[in-house]
């Protein structure tokens, strides 16, 4: 749906506002100017933070986040901007993408100047949230994109920039790169459906006024969101362009557990499945621990010692380019092809562990409720998105943490903080699960499939333990 309103148009929701969550709603609609601006001061930033580090040399050892470019750019970015954006996830859905997101500004901007083409099937394809969650979060890790200013400019740099090329080629004023390509677009979609509100649509209201010349008639809706038949907070960037459109939609409150209980049993994809388990909690479990565990030592230690007693050495001495394997001579952070091979080998044995401790016990669950369904398998998985969501959240936050640690600020509540979080989400997830399970059975057999979706939080709650209590 496209096309402006005339200037004079007059909204009878204006007229007659809502509640708060309705106004703000409204406020946003007719904001979009300002909100341009404050996206452009986003963007300048985003830019400064991202540039300027990788131009100057690697901080010393008495770098602190106060007194040096690159820490702080480091802090802002992996230790707030990160964390911040996935928690904002949470309350206020994807808000961050509608409003605030430099990427996805830069991408419409292209867009609305770019060539306008029709976008390609490849494009299209439904499996690029996962697939370009795992190969970005691994490949950071290769890189050791949270420790260098290079990695982070490369991959958030070459990202933005893909993100206008791609806006450049397809769509018109839209923003194709976040709908299909933007490799936490998935992620941010599972996290919105935990929000606690949400553009809500009156289909009658929207079949009945479409004549209304006192009401919004047109709307760009960047991201491509069939609004009219919008029934997920997931692909909606929240942005308020439509809200009000022929006095059916407009920015509702709702119980948190809403989507996931009520809607994902309609919505729910093996994609999302496969970027809950395996991408979120297998591939970032393992991402952001491999650093910290003994397994990975001993396992690299076994791997030398087996290469050493035959006489092969070139694993052990060789090194690649820094954007393909961390490569730091001056601060002795050199990895070897032993050491990006064992990487590998960690996270994906790490991945594989963890999916099948996640899925088996879910499957279990989702047997137990009745016949196999795979839509109700997938509606399951939707319920450890509080779970999935803690551990990246979490594993972001210990950069925040490592990262103040070094410049002398310690948190004594960090732990207690920690355990409150994980227990929380594990109790959300399990209490979603429930509400899922009471959908399709009762009695002995709902217990039965709850009791086996708890199994399911086992192995990643343990993971966080091992963590950040136990190593
Ligand atoms: S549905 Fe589209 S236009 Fe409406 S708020 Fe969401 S992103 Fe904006």
């Amino acid at each position: 749906m496209t096309g402006k309103p005339a200037p004079c148009t007059v909204y009878a929701t204006d007229l007659h506002p809502g509640g708060r969550f309705e106004a703000a709603g409204h406020w946003l609609r007719r904001h979009q100017r300002l909100i341009r601006l404050l996206q452009w001061g986003v963007v300048a930033v985003y830019a400064t933070l991202l540039v300027v580090p990788s131009v100057l040399p690697l901080p010393g050892e008495t770098a602190r986040i106060w007194n040096d470019v690159t820490v702080f750019a480091q802090f802002v970015f992996w230790g707030i901007w990160w964390p911040g954006v996935l928690i904002s996830m949470l309350v206020f859905g994807r808000l961050w993408c509608g409003v605030l997101c430099p990427e996805g500004a830069l991408s419409e901007f292209a867009s609305r100047n770019g060539r306008g083409g029709a976008i390609p099937r490849w494009v299209r394809w439904p499996g690029w949230p996962f697939l370009a969650f795992v190969l970005t979060t691994v490949y950071g890790q290769m890189v050791s994109v949270y420790q260098y200013p290079k990695p982070a400019l490369l991959i958030l740099g070459g990202s933005t920039l893909a993100a206008m090329a791609i806006g450049y080629l397809y769509g018109r004023e839209k923003r194709v790169w976040c709908r299909y390509l933007c490799p936490v677009n998935g992620v941010f979609g599972l996290l919105a459906k935990l929000a606690p509100m949400h553009y809500a649509v009156d289909r009658t209201a929207w079949e009945g006024n479409a004549r209304r010349a006192d009401l919004l008639q047109g709307y760009t809706c960047a991201p491509l969101v069939p609004v009219k038949n919008m029934q997920s907070a997931s692909p909606c960037h929240m942005c308020g362009r439509c809200s009000g459109f022929r006095a059916a939609v407009r920015l509702e409150p709702r119980a948190p557990n809403h989507e996931v209980v009520e809607v994902s049993g309609r919505t729910a994809t093996r994609w999302d499945s496969l970027l809950i388990i395996v991408g979120l909690i297998g591939v970032a479990g393992g991402a952001f621990q491999w650093a910290s565990s003994p397994w990975f030592v001993d396992l690299k230690q076994a791997a030398a010692t087996w290469l050493v007693e035959r006489g092969i050495f070139w694993p052990l001495d060789t090194s690649l380019p820094w954007w393909m394997l961390t490569n730091y001579a001056a601060q002795s952070d050199v990895m070897t092809l032993l050491d990006g091979a064992m990487l590998l080998a960690y996270i994906g044995a790490v991945t594989v562990g963890l999916s099948v401790a996640v899925g088996l016990p879910l499957a279990l669950a989702t047997r137990l409720c009745g016949p196999w369904h795979w839509q109700r398998f997938h509606h399951l998985a939707h319920a450890l998105i509080p779970v999935a969501a803690c551990g990246v959240i979490l594993g972001l936050s210990a950069q925040t943490v490592t990262l103040l640690h070094q410049s002398g600020i310690d948190f004594a509540w960090i732990q207690p903080a920690r355990a409150l979080a994980l227990a929380g989400a594990a109790l959300w997830s399990v209490w979603l699960a429930g509400r899922i399970v009471a959908r399709t059975c009762r009695g002995g057999r709902a217990m039965a499939a709850t009791a086996s979706f708890l199994l399911s939080l086992v192995a990643p709650v343990t993971g966080w333990v091992l963590l950040f209590w136990l190593w």
